[in-house]
């Protein structure tokens, strides 16, 4: 995948099935989106750290119609944004997966790294599921085809 600047070491990081965000190194604060210099205390000093997959819905939409590219994922389908925990309230977008009948602002998430194909490029892509849910039972059951 093709350096897109500041923020390429989180694509390579997803290429690889993990999530990296920035850190500061002087005062520790995760950054999202990526920054080359710290808005807090001004160090230009960076480290990726690798974060789990798992935080709190902040928000989400369901989605009825399919826009550009998005017919991988059938319709309807849900985004959401998700708090990554440990990471300073930082957030991340992606779709969710399984039965999203009942989801509320609050709701506990775990992720996986998924491919997307996109005007014939894959593009690694964040999943995301309710927690209770295992991931392998309701993708099976959603209807989701990635
Ligand atoms: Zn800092």
């Amino acid at each position: 995948m093709k350096g897109v600047g500041a923020d390429e070491p989180y694509w390579l990081a997803l290429s690889a099935g993990q999530l990296k965000l920035p850190e500061c190194s002087a005062c520790g604060k995760a950054h999202w989106p990526a920054v080359w210099r710290c808005g807090e205390c001004g160090s230009w000093e960076q480290q990726w750290t690798s974060f789990e997959l798992s935080g709190t819905i902040f928000s989400w939409a369901r989605t009825w119609h399919e826009f550009g590219a998005s017919k991988e994922f059938g319709l309807p389908y849900v985004s959401v944004v998700v708090e990554i925990d440990n990471a300073d309230g930082r957030r991340l977008l992606g779709t969710i997966a399984g039965n999203t009948e009942n989801i509320r602002i609050g709701d506990r998430v775990h992720g996986e790294v998924i491919s997307v194909n996109i005007e014939d490029e894959n593009i690694p892509a964040l999943r995301w599921y309710l927690d209770g849910n295992s991931s392998a039972s309701k993708a099976s059951n959603s209807g989701v085809t990635l």
